[in-house]
């Protein structure tokens, strides 16, 4: 932390600084220009917060070196991590900087037909893990919920099914518990990226966490959200960009692509992209899937409906079968070129 002085702050003002940072044990290192003083601070950056320096007089500014993040920060844990997701009946799935982990599945489960049927198509376009919402964050409260309860059993009938893990979203601490009895990873949406209380229910469940950037947040918000569920103890956190707000129409959100490499320079975490629900347009699932895996993306997940003419949640954004297996051969040679496995080559292996 640096404290920079006033111009016109006087020894007193600097003296005041140097004694608090040293009365909770931290260093003070005085250096003197020509017509500003600055004090680099030396120690433990959550005792200097309480001595709110910012409000001595004197005191101009104050800036923090360190992120703000420790757990999951790559300052301190310099190696990429690997989160593994599954179950020892049917193996487990990796996603991290070895491998390209496939996550695919409709955005909501409306009927079991329709849920196995996008399952199968996960599957045999090559995905590993299956995705699908039991519990539908919706802006509109007249929109499709989700089938809460029977929508996680028919979820666990697809795991038996297809004998692939299972991520699904929870949207209330209430139903933390209940959903990580079916699924295999609890999925934290965009909009509930800063439920800080539900953050710290999924945690303590001890299931891996897919965390979804809020939609309006900057990546150091994005990060201190997964601080929050590596601080309860679970540091199984792969983060998902699925674009932001911007003031572009054409797309719903705007894919931040620079976040991956942003990311990974910061955090040991995966990082995914969703280019389904970054787009909402299934046009743009191809062209922003090949963009993800170039710039470094450790997976991508995306939407696939039987017949998305008649889905219940975002129709407009999901594949066909076909047009999902169209898209892992359209990305097929990618992730080699990068030096990584198919998370499935892995699976295998493990299972
Ligand atoms: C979803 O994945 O179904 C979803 C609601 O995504 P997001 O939170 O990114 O909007
Ligand atoms: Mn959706």
């Amino acid at each position: 932390m640096v404290v920079v002085m006033a111009p016109d702050a006087t020894e007193e003002d600097i003296a005041r600084v140097v004694q608090r940072v040293e009365g909770v044990g931290g260093e003070a290192n005085v250096s003197r220009g020509v017509t500003r003083t600055i004090i680099g601070l030396v120690g433990d950056i959550d005792s200097f917060h309480h001595l709110n320096l910012r409000t001595l007089p004197g005191v101009a500014d104050v800036h923090r070196i360190s992120a703000p993040y420790k757990l999951v920060s790559r300052q301190h844990h310099p190696q990429r991590s690997t989160v593994w997701v599954g179950r020892p009946e049917i193996g487990l799935t990796p996603i991290g900087p070895d491998s390209f982990t496939f996550l695919a599945g409709p955005c909501a489960v409306e009927t079991p037909e329709q849920t196995v049927a996008a399952a199968q198509m996960a599957k045999a376009a090559g995905a590993t893990i299956i995705r699908g919402g039991a519990y539908k964050p919706r802006s509109s409260p007249y929109s499709f919920q989700g089938l809460a309860l029977a929508g996680l059993q028919i979820l666990a009938d697809v795991r038996t099914v297809t004998g692939l893990p299972i991520v699904t979203e929870v949207v209330d601490v209430r139903d933390v518990e209940m959903v990580a009895e079916y699924a295999d990873m609890l999925q934290i949406g965009t909009r509930n990226m800063a439920n800080f209380g539900l953050l710290q229910a999924a945690s303590e469940s001890g299931k891996p966490i897919l965390l979804k950037r809020g939609m309006s947040s900057t990546i150091e918000e994005w990060l201190l959200a997964a601080e929050y569920i590596a601080r309860r103890g679970n540091l199984d956190i792969v983060l998902c960009e699925r674009g932001i707000r911007t003031f572009e129409t054409s797309t719903r959100n705007t894919l931040d692509i620079s976040a991956v490499p942003v990311v990974q320079a910061a955090s040991h975490l995966p990082v995914i992209i969703d280019p389904s629900h970054a787009a909402g347009r299934k046009d743009l699932v191809v062209p922003l899937s090949r963009a993800a895996i170039a710039v470094g993306a450790d997976g991508l997940i995306v939407d696939v409906h039987p017949h998305p003419e008649d889905a219940l949640c975002d129709g407009p954004q999901a594949l066909l079968g076909t047009e999902l297996r169209e898209l892992a051969q359209a990305v097929r040679q990618l992730p080699p070129v990068l030096g990584r496995v198919d998370a499935a080559d892995l699976t295998r292996q493990l299972a």
